[in-house]
């Protein structure tokens, strides 16, 4: 191993604009009691996979963090710069269904929160995801390997690129030295971005801790989350609207869980409209800000079926496609729990947590009108018939197990033609094998739409049903080839998805369906 080496010099400030960092270390400030100070362990000779200067721009990094050997030191954990506080947080969870006790950052690494002034970009922790052990380690070896690497850098950047919120992935770095999982593997480390890493998991650790102290410090973590992060000037920000007849606004404690549990309804809604499965939303990946947080065996799905499980060691699927929203809904129960001492109102607690189930029907009820060109309508029987034809066609579509992504796409360009023998509608009928239920569908869908006429509706479509996701596949043929030391196709799915909604044709292939092998394609946790 090569010595870990300081390296105090980074551009702190940048002419022309004139940004300036500071390394602000609030969570750090906690104390000893939420977070370890712990180095990177260093790694011989670390090489660029992918960086994402785009990010690193719209964050309000010094330009020079991604060049040069100092970046590379520092993002690969052999070097800190001056400022940073690399520590490990500690938490506790819910993994599938039971409580799982102490966990915490056994393989990430904040290497500090900085905040750019003018402070228009807002604040971010950077985080080292496989760089070494930490005392929250436990059996693990606090590594990454490539392959899982590569998925979690490019499937942030999609679903940004989607418009669902998500950490973000800064770069990528891989090193020759070996990882041991099932097989001997090379090892990466991505580094990634969000304004806060706080998980479901941080509360119920210290809501666990029958102590004194331990209630003191649950206090503490949320007295600091909703003062950073969920309150402007003394006050909850406005769009996150707490509803203020459901007396909720003398209990801050309150109106955080409340909050949390619209941040995280509305996210649920987002990952079923684009038939993302996550695969582990144990709570302690289940993120405070309602972030796509952790991903791991994580799927947008090909074929449509509700049943789906993207997890090699999910047995029971509790973590299929179509639990996902239940699931997230049994996740913020678990926070309400842990934040019960401070509530202290049962009743209250109730009140802001079943607020779920009305705004994640209102969320993907929208999100699948949009996807079907449509309007709200006020009527509560023109609502009723179109949750029905919303119903029908998800059931259409998982009867013959039809490609998602494709059929939304195709549908968009199809619904703006009124002749149903065109091209566009054939190429949405071919999806199908039994054309009778299909031309049953597609009348119902047609007379909907000729009530709609709403001008360029299916414009619209085509920005709301994506042509291009981060695919198993493709994300494997990349992971091939990075492998072989190649990583030009990391890069190009990168570039391609972060306009998910864009034609480019010249990488039509990318959208096509899956070839045979991708069905054999299994990942797990352990990665
Ligand atoms: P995950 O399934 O990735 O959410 O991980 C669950 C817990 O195990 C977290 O506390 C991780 O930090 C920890 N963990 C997973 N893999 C490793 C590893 N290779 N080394 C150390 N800790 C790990
Ligand atoms: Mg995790």
């Amino acid at each position: 191993m090569p010595p870990f080496k300081a390296c105090p010099s980074v551009s702190t400030s940048k002419d022309g604009d004139n940004v300036t960092m500071t390394w602000i270390n609030r969570y750090a400030s906690l104390g000893t009691a939420f977070s370890a100070e712990v180095l990177p362990t260093p790694v011989p000779d670390p090489t660029w996979v992918i960086r994402n200067p785009e990010l690193s721009q719209a964050q309000g990094f010094p330009d020079d963090w991604l060049n040069g050997d100092e970046g590379l030191s520092v993002f690969s954990g052999n070097a800190l710069w001056d400022g940073m506080q690399s520590r490990a947080t500690v938490y506790s969870g819910h993994q599938f269904g039971q409580w799982a006790g102490q966990l915490g950052d056994g393989r990430a690494l904040c290497l500090g929160e900085f905040q750019a002034t003018p402070a228009t970009k807002g604040s971010f922790e950077l985080q080292l995801k496989g760089a070494g052990k930490t005392p929250f380690s436990r059996m693990g070896d606090g590594r990454a390997v490539l392959r899982s690497s590569i998925r979690e850098f490019l499937c942030s950047e999609a679903m940004a690129g989607l418009g669902i919120p998500t950490t973000r992935a800064l770069c990528l770095t891989t090193t020759p030295s070996k990882v041991i999982r099932e097989e001997v593997e090379t090892g990466a480390i991505v580094t990634r971005t969000a304004p806060s890493f706080i998980r479901f998991g941080h509360f119920e650790h210290f809501a666990n801790q029958v102590s004194p102290e331990g209630a003191r410090n649950l206090k503490q973590l949320a007295d600091f989350t909703i003062a950073h992060y969920f309150q402007q000037e003394g006050a909850f920000s406005v769009d996150e609207t707490v509803d203020l007849t459901m007396g909720l606004s003398g209990n801050p404690y309150a109106q955080l869980l409340h909050s949390v549990t619209l941040k995280t309804a509305k996210l649920m809604a987002q990952w079923q409209a684009v038939g993302f499965c996550h695969g582990v939303m144990n709570t302690d990946n289940m993120s405070i800000l309602g972030l796509t947080l952790d991903y791991g065996p994580f799927q947008f799905m090909d074929g449509f079926n509700p049943e789906h499980i993207c997890n090699h060691s999910d047995y029971q699927g509790r973590y299929a496609y179509g639990l996902q929203p239940q699931v997230a809904y049994w996740n913020l129960f678990c926070l309400a729990q842990a934040l019960m001492p401070l509530i202290e109102d049962q009743e209250l607690a109730m009140k802001a947590l079943e607020s779920y189930k009305t705004v994640f029907a209102e969320h993907w009820g929208q999100c699948f009108l949009s996807k079907l060109g449509l309007n709200r309508r006020s009527s509560e029987q023109h609502a009723l018939e179109d949750q029905s034809l919303i119903n029908d066609t998800l059931q259409l579509l998982a009867t013959e197990q039809v490609d998602f992504t494709l059929f939304w796409r195709r549908l968009s360009h199809a619904a703006g033609v009124s002749e149903q023998s065109n091209s566009a509608w054939q190429s949405v009928s071919d999806l199908f094998i039994d054309q009778a239920a299909w031309r049953t569908w597609q009348d119902k869908y047609m007379n909907r739409l000729e009530q709609e006429k709403t001008v360029n509706f299916n414009e619209r479509m085509l920005q709301v049903n994506p042509k291009y996701v981060l695919r198993n596949h493709l994300a494997e043929a990349a992971i091939q080839k990075s492998k072989r030391g190649d990583h030009s196709e990391v890069e190009r799915l990168f570039n391609l998805l972060k306009t998910p909604f864009e034609e480019q044709p010249e990488f039509d292939h990318y959208a096509h369906l899956p070839p045979a092998w991708a069905s054999s394609i299994e990942i797990s946790c352990s990665s």
